[in-house]
């Protein structure tokens, strides 16, 4: 079990969300310092899923991918845990 102090931040390249079009450049993972290729992005404006590619851009999951997600109970809690804190935070 990993907790928000194993958090670590690294820059990415300017990522768009697909969704939101709010472009992150950077990416908090909690147990490993680097996301590898075909770890999954959380959109930190809307929650949007996105996958890694080794250079750290993100693409949108395929529908092999999209189904895997929504089939995960661990996935399904990011989301949920995600859209807890962004409704609690304030707005500006
Ligand atoms: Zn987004």
């Amino acid at each position: 079990m990993h907790t928000i102090s194993d958090a670590v931040s690294i820059e990415t390249p300017p990522n768009r969300c697909p969704v939101c079009g709010e472009v992150n450049e950077l990416t908090t993972g909690v147990g490993a310092a680097r996301p590898a290729e075909g770890d999954l992005s959380l959109c930190f404006s809307c929650g949007t899923l996105s996958i890694f590619n080794a250079d750290l851009t993100i693409r949108p999951p395929t529908e092999a991918e999209q189904a895997e997600l929504n089939a995960s109970p661990q996935v399904r809690a990011a989301v949920e845990a995600f859209r807890t804190v962004h409704n609690e935070r304030p707005k500006h």
